[in-house]
């Protein structure tokens, strides 16, 4: 029996080998500098619980980081936060400006704060 390489088909994990995963930090995270606009020097201010012990503090959790954690560039060493690294691109319901992985408001529903 013919293989697939035989007929010409090719293995589907061969594609999957080659094909990219997140291409940028900006795909993968929706951010990029401000200022600069790169997003491959990217720092993130995280929380992470960790365990004590004598000999140091070694990690021993997730880490854990939000919108308001501090965000810093390498490039152009621009700190803020992390909202402030999510570049705007118009809400695809009403066409506001609106950060990149963040709902627009016009999409939330409405309730009183
Ligand atoms: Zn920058
Ligand atoms: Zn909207």
């Amino acid at each position: 029996m013919a293989n697939a390489w035989e007929r010409g088909e090719g293995p589907d994990e061969l594609g999957a080998l080659l094909a990219p995963p997140a291409a940028t930090v900006r795909e993968e995270w929706g951010l990029e500098c401000p200022k600069c606009h790169r997003d491959d020097g990217l720092r993130i201010e995280c929380l992470v619980v960790s365990a004590l012990s004598v000999d140091g503090v070694a990690p021993a959790g997730d880490l854990e980081w939000s919108n308001g954690s501090l965000c810093m560039c390498n490039h152009c060493e621009h700190q803020d936060f992390v909202l402030e690294f999510r570049p705007l691109s118009p809400c695809i319901a009403c066409g506001d400006p609106t950060p990149e992985g963040m709902p627009c408001p016009c999409l939330e529903p409405e309730e009183g704060q």
